[in-house]
Parts: C-alpha cells; structure tokens; sequence
C-alpha cells in the first residue's frame, strides 16, 4: 500500500537550464503585493484555497479541451492535485497537471493584475480613506487570488509548462517585492507546480495535519482528487448534485465562500433542481453584501454553467439578466452540450430557455422568502432594492416586469415611518372606487406629506406610496400598469384630470372668495406673472392648507430634465427657457387667507400684491421640485420682510 502512495508524492525533477531575465511587477500589482505581504490578516490560511482553486481551474480547464478534442500531447496524465509538506525546510508545495503556462501566459497572469478579485482590491486601495475597508478587510471580501501566497511565503517558485504542443517548461520566481525571474527549465510536468517557502512565522503551513484541515475545509467542492503527501483526501461531490434536503446550512456556507472568495455568510441561499422543460442542478447565493455598492465599481456576474459537473463557462453572463448580477452560484444542466462555444452560447435557444426558467425561479424564490421572513426580505430589499428596481426598468416581458415589481417595497401614507408595503399590499386594501395606485416622490416623509400634492389625496382618505429615491420616480413612472392599474404620481394625477372621481372634494368651513373674484383674481396673475412664466392659472377646489400649486403634464419629465441642465454648459440659457417647456399651470385655493388678502390689495396695493404673487409662484415651484437655484427670490424676500415689519 505505501508504493503505491509514494509512487504519488511530489518528485523533484525540475532544473533551471537557460539564463534567468528580471521583469518588474506592472505599478498596480506591487502595490497590491506590499499590502498582502504587510497585512495582518488573520485567515492566511486563504492562501491554501486560492491555489487549490488554481489547480482546479487549470485542471477543468484541460478536461474541457480534452472533451472538445483539441490536439495535445501527454493526454495520459491524470488530472489530479498533488500537496506535499516540507516541516524540514519549511515549505508547501502545489503541483497540478492542469493545462499550464506559456511564458508570455506567465508574464500576463503573474505580473500584472487581470482578474476580477485582485482588480476590484486594486480599486478599492485607491480609495484608503474609507475606514471600513482596511486591508484586512478587502483580502476577506475580495479575495486577491495567486498574490495571497505572498502573506506567508518569503518567496515563490512556480514551475509551469503548457499543454501546447511543443511548449518549453519556466521557473518563475519571486519574493513579492519589486520584481520576479523567468528561466526555462528542464524535467517540467505538464501543468504547474508552486513551491511556496514559508515566513518564520507562518512554518505552520508546512505541517501535515495543519494543512490537511485546512483543505478539508475547502476541498469539498474541488471536483478532481487531492493529494496530501501522497494520500488522497477528498471525496468529490459536487453540492448541487445532492439532494437539497441533505445538504447543511453550514455546507453551503462553505460552498458559498469556495465559488465565491468570500469569508461573509450568505443572506439566501437557494438550491434549485428541475427535469423539465429543462435537467437543471442549480445552487445560488446571494451574498452578505453588494460589494456595487460600496465602491468597487458593477459587479460581474458570479454563476458558472457546468454540464454533467464539467465546467463550460465560468461565472457565465448569459444565464441571468444583468440586473441578478449580485447573484453567485452553480448551473449545472445535462441538456448543455459540452462543445458550446462562447459565440454559440451567445446566441443558443437552450440558453436562453435555461436563463428564462432560472430568472423566473429566482424571483419566485424572493417572493417566498419574502412571506416567509418579512423582517429578513426587507434587509435584503434594503441592500439589494436597487437592483430590483433596475430589473423592473430593463424587463421588457411585462408579466415578468410586474412579478420583479412586487418585489418592491415602500413607505405609504397609511403605515408608520419605516414600515415598508408592496404593491400588492396597496391594491388589496384599494376603495372600489379608486382606479390608479398612487405615489409621490419627494425627498424624504416630511417634504412628502407637507406637499400640495399630497394635500389633495389625503384630503379624500387615497393611500399614497412614498418614494424617497429619484430612481423610484423612474421606476413607476416605467412600470406604468400593475394588476391592471394605472401607477399614477400624485402630480400628474392632478394635472390631466379634472376634479376627479377618486377624489371628491370635500369643502371646509372656511370662507372662500366668490368663484367671480377668484376668476379675478386669476386672470390678474396671469397678466402680472406674464404667460412666459405661467400657461394658465386655475381655481382649484383641491387645495386646504396650501394657497398654490403648480401642475405639470409630467412631473417626473421635468425634474429629470431640469437635473440635467443643471450640469449642462450655459445653464442659465435654459433658465429662461426652462417655462415654456415645462408649461406650469398655478392652481390657486380661493378659500386660503393670503389668496383672499391678495384679492383685496389686488388694486389698492399693486406694488405689493405683485410681489406677493411672484413669492407664490416660487414657493409652488420649489414645493413641486423644479427649483434649482432658490437664490435669486432671496432679494424679494426681503423686500417683503420689509413690508411685514413696516407698521412696526
Ligand atoms: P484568478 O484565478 O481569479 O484568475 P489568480 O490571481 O488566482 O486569479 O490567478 C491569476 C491567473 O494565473 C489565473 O487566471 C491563471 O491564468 C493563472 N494561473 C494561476 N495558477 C495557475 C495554475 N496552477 N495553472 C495555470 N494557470 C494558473
Ligand atoms: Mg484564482
């Protein structure tokens, strides 16, 4: 039995045999590399992973080339990974007979920065004043791949050769800091074989039963056999094949930081298997956090396609729209043939039928989680709620739109400060009489329920959702229709109905001015604020507390526009121009005191009511958000103070 293992352990056969040529680290790599190597990182241990992880991506690399028939040499080999331990001399060393480097392969992998862990690392460290992302930190959530073996080891040699016909077998070398070697060398295996020499103070790599735990910690995803010393000691089975039932929580927490280099617990996971319309094994996750969020610039997607457990594509964009981007996770599928090419996956019926059914699931599986732990699903909308909400926008199906809809949640005008509602929950408790859902942007619940808009709804008992996010606006504003309502502002409401029948008006006791002097009174507003600034001027019966408003034909329209040119060149030219396009009408509430008193100066004092008359305006527009700049009426105002304390 012992021939037989130490026919397997690690054989020294390498030699250097041509001149060693020095290449300096590209500038982003070396500073990535003096982090790692001063990091205090607590879980070096990570190290271990991210070669495994390595080996195994080389090695289902070269079984995927196999599979699809590409012409090599040395097809014998098996595809296995080799560790060995060195207590002796202190060191740990890799060996895969994956698919291996070609120098220039080398120089690319192993110098510069390329792939998406230790790139979005490097994107973050140019931001070091954000004092929640230390080093440590990053290393945990990131993952810096290769690099991480420079957080205990003094220096690494890795010896490589290419599956390519003919090719030459390298020493690359290094210590981490500025630069790294490559010599040809003599006696390479096919694939790649890492030696790692161990810090004093990290020798705990180089013992056996060290490792071993080490890798049984990780090694249970890695679909092909490792060898410690000689010995094999894993079992390959990949998760998603099992049964959902058997696998545990912790298992797919595991399972979950091994796709997905992360040490953060997942928030949901969902193991989903079908043998119809399509053989689907499935395992997604969705992590702690949307990295997106924090800086690291649009996440990539995370789920790879495998077909009967042999990977195709690696984190795979094909199988989920974009906006489940921050999903990670697995997609095994039989009905998959094993040669689709990138350009064939591209535009494959199959693909998209398997992105079609597994989009669909996961929304479904929000949706249960979301009646299962509501406390739970609304953390989750809080973190990952922007993505939804760009779901909604670019989904063109509009049974899937409406289904990623419910998905949304906000405050309502029936519920406390920061209890959230869907919109299912609106339409259930819906009047009869009431045909649209309503909502209304405004910057937070204070400046909402204080709106003129808002007045009017609440005035006739109409729930109104609040949104508090321009995209929200948006959002609806897209959505359109839900369960076969209209998704209507409060503001556009008002604007292209009449008094209307979901709000009946209910008059307060308050004395009014005559509906002839209230015409008067229009017509002179519109004469003083000229039809440049103001296309009419109504008397509205919708108002209480508020004398004016102002409506648009599309609220939501103007203020993005009005966004826009705030940062346009020559700004102030669209000032000027900014009423005629967006044609303000000015309500005017006849039963409101400063409305009434201005009827009354109107002729006797035309100096002040004018004033008056413009203040009124602003304050619609700036209630209505279409002010950018509230700084020119400041001088008007003061006029106005003036007058107030005149009799004084
Ligand atoms: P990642 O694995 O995310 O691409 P790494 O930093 O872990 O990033 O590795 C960088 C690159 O180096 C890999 O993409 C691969 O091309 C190459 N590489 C690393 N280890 C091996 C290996 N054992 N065999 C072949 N290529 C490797
Ligand atoms: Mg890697």
């Amino acid at each position: 039995m012992d021939e037989e293992n130490v026919v397997k352990v690690i054989q020294e056969t390498e030699s250097v045999s041509g001149p060693s040529d020095t290449y300096t680290f590209q500038a982003e790599t070396r500073r990535l590399l003096d982090i790692v190597a001063q990091s205090l990182y607590s879980e070096k241990e990570v190290f271990i992973r991210e070669l495994i992880s390595n080996a195994s991506d080389a090695l289902e690399k070269l079984r995927h080339l196999f599979l699809t028939g590409t012409d090599m040499t040395e097809k014998e080999q098996s595809l296995e990974i080799h560790l060995a331990t060195n207590e002796e001399n202190g060191s740990f060393i890799l060996q895969d007979y994956g698919c291996g480097m070609t120098k220039e392969e080398l120089i690319e992998n192993l110098g510069t920065i390329a792939q998406s862990g230790s790139k979005a690392f490097a994107n973050k460290l140019q931001q070091r004043d954000d004092v929640e992302m230390t080093a440590e930190n990053i290393i945990g959530q990131f993952g810096v791949g290769f690099y991480s073996a420079f957080m205990v080891a003094d220096k690494v040699d890795v010896y490589t050769r290419s599956y390519k016909p003919n090719s030459k077998g390298y020493l690359w070398s290094s210590d981490g800091s500025g630069s790294y070697n490559i010599a040809e060398a003599e006696g390479v295996a096919r694939g790649t074989k890492m030696i790692v020499y161990l810090k004093n103070d990290c020798k705990r790599f180089s013992l056996k039963t060290e490792v071993e735990e080490i890798i049984k910690k990780y090694s249970n995803f890695v679909g092909f056999p490792i060898f410690l010393n000689g010995v094999c000691i894993n079992t390959i089975e990949p998760l998603w094949t099992l049964d959902p039932k058997q696998v545990t929580e912790e298992q797919h927490e595991e399972f979950y930081r091994f796709i997905s280099h992360t040490f953060d617990k997942p928030r949901y996971h969902f193991h989903f298997k079908a043998d119809a319309p399509l053989n689907i094994r499935s395992v997604f996750y969705i992590p702690d956090r949307a990295p997106e969020l924090y800086g690291v610039g649009r996440m990539e997607s995370g789920v790879s396609l495998y077909s009967r457990r042999i990977v195709i594509q690696t984190k795979s964009d094909k199988l989920l729209p974009e906006w489940l981007r921050f999903v990670r996770g697995v997609v095994d599928s039989e009905d998959i043939p094993l040669n689709l090419s990138r350009e064939m996956l591209q535009d494959s019926a199959l693909i998209k039928k398997l992105k079609d059914v597994l989009t669909r699931r996961i929304v479904k599986f929000l949706h249960e989680q979301s009646r299962k732990d509501r406390v739970k699903y609304e953390e989750f909308f809080k973190e990952y709620g922007v993505f939804l909400r760009e779901g909604v926008v670019v989904t063109n199906d509009d049974h899937m739109k409406e289904d990623i809809a419910k998905l949304l949640r906000f405050e309502s005008s029936s519920e406390k400060a920061g209890d959230l509602i869907s919109l299912e929950n609106y339409v259930a408790r819906m009047k009869p009489v009431q045909k649209s859902i309503y909502y209304i942007c405004a910057p937070s619940r204070q400046l909402a329920e204080s709106s003129p808009y808002f007045e009017a709804l609440k005035k006739n008992d109409v729930e109104v959702l609040y949104t508090y996010d321009d995209n929200d606006e948006m959002v609806l504003h897209q959505l359109r229709k839900f369960d076969g309502r209209n998704v209507t502002s409060a503001e556009t409401y008002l604007s292209t109905s009449g008094e209307s029948d979901d709000v009946d008006d209910k008059m307060s006791d308050n004395e009014s001015l005559s509906q002839e002097s209230s015409e008067e009174l229009a017509k002179w507003i519109v004469n003083i604020l000229g039809k440049q600034k103001v296309a009419d001027v109504k008397v509205s019966h919708r108002l209480s507390s508020h004398p004016v408003m102002i409506t648009v034909a599309d609220m939501a329209a103007a203020r993005r526009w009005l966004k826009i040119i705030k940062t346009a060149p020559h700004a102030e030219q669209f000032e000027t121009m900014k009423y005629d396009i967006i044609q303000p009408t000015m309500e005017i509430n006849p039963r409101n005191d400063v409305i009434r008193k201005l009827h009354s100066i109107m002729d006797s004092d035309p100096k002040l009511a004018k004033l008056v008359a413009e203040q009124l305006y602003d304050n619609a527009l700036i209630s209505a958000g279409l002010v950018n700049d509230p700084r020119p009426m400041v001088s008007r105002l003061n006029v106005l103070l003036e007058k107030v304390l005149q009799p004084l």
